[in-house]
């Protein structure tokens, strides 16, 4: 989910690693790591925290080294902490490698080392690799990761080092991106071409299931089947500032265009359409508590309270367990009842939201079983939980939630579809659940396609200071995010209200050319929510309306529609909550507010 940078050749490694790994830095991570090869010795420094905090143990200019690999951690699999920080080694202190992903087998691979006697230190799915590419090891870097990848299920990019075998790396991809930089006697890999764009825009893009193996003078490409492959060398078109953003022009735009990838990351190992069944591993000890539940409560707040709101409907729906939502700042001053049976679930994207960690403490203290959704690997509530779901979106640097937001909603529908086929939900019914679920990531592409119709809408509307936001069912949280995102970054005043309430005062609000979002996608409420548009038009206030895509009669009623595609009605929210961020993107640059730092924000609220 990282980075990664390695250097071969003539120059001095070190000092051209460490700034390969700044140019990394803003895509977040949590800890990083070098392994150094001077002549046959390897070394590897590694901590926790900022890169700083790393390159204050090494020599950086006193390095006569090389080669070397290094990297930037976003925790999967076990704390963000030294000993998990890549690079990891084998147990003969020979081989170190560096990796970007997850290996989904790593239990049962690490069962099988472990049978050979083995050591493991860290809690990492990485180490598994390094400790299988080691075990397999004969006096060939090359064919013992080959070899050592064959039985690998997940997705890597790795970059892998031996101290028999100074002068040679050994790189290799399945879904996680990577890259040759082709320099003057010298060759890099990376993650991503910012890291080593300074010293070449000369590149080979691996794709995936290919491996390279380079040298000072040398770089040879293969399948992982070994079959010889030619790669044509690239020229990168970014400069170096454009690419920290990856072409976008922040962060939040470039978190609103990850989604698909995010969610298929967060979907990836989980989903068994065949069996129509959902694998959560965090879940497995307590899986038959889950089952015999009485009753849930989310406990969150901001955009994750919103994603809880649509978690809320999902397991009354597919779970048929009464469920409720609380502002994690109520539910913790308030004498909460927590009978028998009851599951709170804590869900943060930084797991460090304060009031939502001590409403998670106050639950767990009468009883409730403690289960938490987060993004961040090893973060508090991550660790005062009894079991727990992760995102895996990746980092989100916007301070305006986005794809934490379409992952929180994800994995909720992945907790709705695992307790109700435990319950009463047939194979057949989870199957066509899972099957529209996994198609989701693709519909988001259609749905980004809305960006350039957002964005002339923003900026139409952009001088209004009040707007409106009504959805009904499952597309009532989706208003309230959609106000919350509008609010956040353009500072609009906007407000999110179920359609229905809309006639119990806040109607009274319309005035002439009045932007009015109404999310009026198919659906049980479809009629409704159509009465709703015509009482706002009543009035003069301006409809812009998202739509499922093919509804011919829409248009007709809206100033504006942005269309969506279909998709089952609970998992819409995914789709329909794209145009609203795009809206909200839009508008705040119309605005000339800073979108990834809005005033008075933190991206992590670590206090009440
Ligand atoms: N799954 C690996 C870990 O948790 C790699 C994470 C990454 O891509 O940074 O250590």
């Amino acid at each position: 989910m990282c980075g990664i940078v390695g250097y071969v050749g003539q120059r001095q490694a070190l000092p051209l690693l460490v700034e390969g790994l700044k140019r990394l830095e803003y895509r977040g991570y949590d800890s990083a790591g070098v392994a150094m090869m001077e002549q046959n010795r390897l070394s590897i420094t590694k901590s926790a925290g900022r890169i700083s905090v790393l390159e204050q143990q090494l020599d950086v200019d006193g390095s006569t080294a090389t080669t070397g690999i290094a990297h930037t951690r976003w925790a999967t699999h076990g704390a963000p902490t030294e000993i998990n920080a890549h690079p990891h080694g084998d147990a003969s202190h020979r081989i170190a490698l560096v990796h970007n992903g997850i290996i989904e087998n790593y239990t049962a691979l690490k069962k099988y080392l472990q049978q050979k006697e083995v050591p493991f230190v860290s809690d990492t799915d990485t180490e598994v690799l390094a400790q299988l590419i080691g075990h397999l090891y004969r006096g060939n870097l090359e064919e013992a990761v080959r070899e050592a990848l064959r039985d690998v299920h997940g997705t890597f990019g790795i970059a892998v080092v031996c101290a028999d075998e100074p002068g040679t790396i050994v790189a290799a991809r399945r879904g996680s991106p990577l890259l040759i930089g082709v320099g003057q006697d010298e060759y890099l890999v990376a993650s991503d071409a910012s890291a080593i764009l300074a010293h070449t825009s000369q590149v080979v893009y691996l794709s995936d299931n290919e491996m390279a193996v380079i040298s000072a003078d040398s770089l040879h490409t293969t399948t992982l089947d070994a079959v010889p492959v030619t790669k044509e060398i690239q020229e990168v078109e970014w400069t170096l500032d454009q690419i920290e953003l990856a072409g976008h022009t922040h962060f939040m735009e470039k978190e609103i265009f990850e989604q698909p990838e995010a969610l298929r990351n967060c979907m990836r190992g989980r989903v068994d359409l065949a069996e129509g069944k959902v694998h959560l591993g965090g879940f497995a000890d307590v899986a038959r508590e889950l089952t015999r539940a009485r009753r849930f409560i989310m406990t969150a707040c901001g955009t994750a309270w919103h994603a809880g709101l649509v978690g809320e409907y999902l397991l009354e729906d597919l779970g048929r367990i009464p469920t409720e939502v609380e502002y994690a700042s109520e539910f913790r001053y308030r004498n909460p009842v927590i009978e028998y049976g009851t599951v709170t679930v804590a869900i943060s994207q930084s797991g460090e939201t304060a009031d939502t960690l001590a409403a998670l403490g106050e639950a767990r203290q009468r009883g409730a079983l403690a289960l938490g959704v987060v993004n961040v690997v090893g973060s508090s509530i991550a660790r005062e939980t009894d079991a727990g779901i992760y995102l895996h979106v990746g980092p989100e640097i916007g301070v305006a939630s986005t794809k934490a937001f379409t992952g929180q909603v994800a994995v909720l529908a992945m907790i709705a579809a695992f307790v109700g086929r435990r319950k009463h939900l047939s194979q057949s019914a989870t199957q066509e659940f899972l099957e529209a679920l996994s198609q989701i990531p693709d519909r988001m592409e259609k749905a980004l396609e809305n960006n350039a119709k957002a964005k002339a809408i923003a900026e139409a509307y952009a001088d209004r200071d009040n707007w409106l936001y009504l959805g009904r069912g499952y597309q009532y949280p989706v208003a309230l995010e959609g106000a919350l995102k509008l609010k956040e970054i353009s500072y609009i005043h906007a407000e999110g209200l179920p359609a229905a309430e809309m006639k119990h005062g806040p109607i009274a609000l319309i005035s002439d050319g009045m932007p009015v979002v109404v999310i009026a996608t198919q659906g049980l409420q479809y009629n409704k929510i159509i009465s709703n548009i015509e009482e706002v038009r009543a009035r003069g206030g301006r409809v812009i309306a998202i739509a499922t895509e093919g509804d011919s009669q829409i248009a007709n009623l809206a100033s504006d529609v942005l269309y969506v595609p279909d998709t089952l009605e609970p998992l819409q929210p995914m789709l329909t909550v794209i145009p609203l961020q795009l809206i909200a993107y839009h508008a705040a640059i119309a605005r000339g507010c800073n979108v990834d730092k809005p005033r008075n924000l933190a991206k992590s609220v670590t206090v009440e």
